[in-house]
């Protein structure tokens, strides 16, 4: 079972509830055990997010990799994924990310390539939607390319017009999402293993038209994700500064606080419940709870996986555990073996320096949630 498969419970919700109570609980404990076993256990990690460019022609305030855009450092070549691919163990879950990942003209070949030389049959893409043509061409090519089980585009989208294109400071690129999302929903017509997800950074201007964007968006029927704006500097606390990665979104006084997020929760709640379409899934709603609990407490509610099932890969080969802590190494200095890395003496100290901090970064929350028994029963 996949995270992705528990971020769309409503696939497996049929076979659970035939269940009783006590034996829904018996086999998510008992299979979520084994689980947790095997991933303690992996030699390389099962979720991996890499950034496969950071070309972007967007510069967003909110961008916690805005320093590293468009540097002159060569990216990863094929020939190097290629060899990271044969140094998995487990057929991770992938996200591909940037930068930009559509502005690799090569992002088929990446997916071919990690589709046949590490098995990886889940792939997810972050995209701003600014090129619609050329992200329709290469998830064209994608799905012919690889045989995959799923290919998932995550579509950024923080506003109605006006917001997003302030927000995303580029004027028209409200206009270019939503082509996209148009152009992609014919394509999900003719393929059962595409998928669609509007994910949205939760601002001062969304919060004010909440109620005006599900209303526009609801008619596309597709899965809306919400997340706080987060960085090294923002929303994570207890790592320690020695291994605080720096990664930082631009200061901005519109970041919502605590008590409008959890208006925000209220009133998107609300609207879930009037849709027809559900388009906040059970799970999505424990993330944000989750979030909004981190953001309170500023304690761990759930055991963070991030360096045992959670990986970053960056732009240049560097590894990291989570976008908040320093590299553990670097993919181009240990020819390519992850497996390695992950295991090397560098590795080992920053995972126990790790056990205390908390973040609010929605990825690895997700992943926390996915080996959680009470978030299975509630949301699988
Ligand atoms: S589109 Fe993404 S990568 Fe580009 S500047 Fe905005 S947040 Fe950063
Ligand atoms: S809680 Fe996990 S994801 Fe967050 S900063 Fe710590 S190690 Fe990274």
């Amino acid at each position: 079972m996949s995270v992705w498969y528990l971020t769309h419970p409503a696939a497996l919700r049929p076979l659970k509830n035939k269940l009783h109570p006590s034996l829904q609980r018996a086999l998510v404990g008992s299979v979520n055990s084994v689980r947790r076993f095997q991933a303690s256990r992996s030699s390389t990690p099962r979720n991996i997010v890499i950034f496969i460019t950071n070309r972007c022609q967007l510069r967003c305030g909110a961008c916690f990799y805005r320093r590293e855009l468009n540097d002159s450092v060569p990216l990863l070549t094929l020939d190097e994924i290629r060899r990271l691919a044969g140094s998995l163990k487990h057929a991770p879950r992938i996200v591909l990310t940037g930068g930009e990942p559509f502005l690799r003209e090569d992002i088929d070949e990446i997916c071919r390539i990690l589709n046949k030389y590490a098995g990886v049959k889940n792939i997810s893409i972050n995209t701003n939607g600014f090129m619609p043509d050329s992200i329709v061409d290469s998830v064209g090519r994608i799905l012919r390319g690889s045989r995959l089980d799923a290919l998932k585009l995550q579509l950024s989208v923080d506003g109605l017009k006006a917001g997003h294109d302030t927000f995303r400071g580029a004027e028209g690129s409200f206009a270019q999402a939503v082509a996209t999302l148009k152009a992609l929903k014919a394509i999900q017509r003719t393929h059962r293993n595409f998928f669609i997800e509007i994910a949205s950074l939760v601002n001062r201007t969304l919060l004010n038209d909440i109620r005006d964007f599900i209303e526009y968006f609801q008619e596309f029927e597709v899965p809306m994700k919400f997340s706080v704006i987060r960085s090294s500097d923002n929303g994570t606390w207890g790592l320690p500064q020695d291994e605080v990665s720096g990664l930082a979104a631009g200061a901005d006084p519109a970041y919502p606080d605590i008590d409008e997020l959890l208006r925000f929760q209220t009133v998107v709640r609300e609207l879930n419940n009037a849709c027809r379409y559900k388009f906040w899934t059970e799970f999505q709603q424990l993330k944000f709870e989750h979030t909004l609990r981190a953001l309170k407490d500023r304690q761990r509610a759930l055991p963070c996986y991030a360096g045992i099932v959670d990986a970053v890969i960056y732009h240049n080969g560097e590894v990291a555990f989570c976008e908040n802590t320093l590299p553990v190494g670097d993919l181009r200095d240990s020819a390519f073996d992850l497996r390695a890395l992950w295991s090397s003496a560098r590795a080992r100290l920053l995972r126990g320096k790790i056990k205390n901090c908390v973040c609010t970064h929605g990825c690895n929350i997700l992943t926390s949630m996915a080996y959680d028994d009470e978030t299975l029963l509630r949301a699988w």
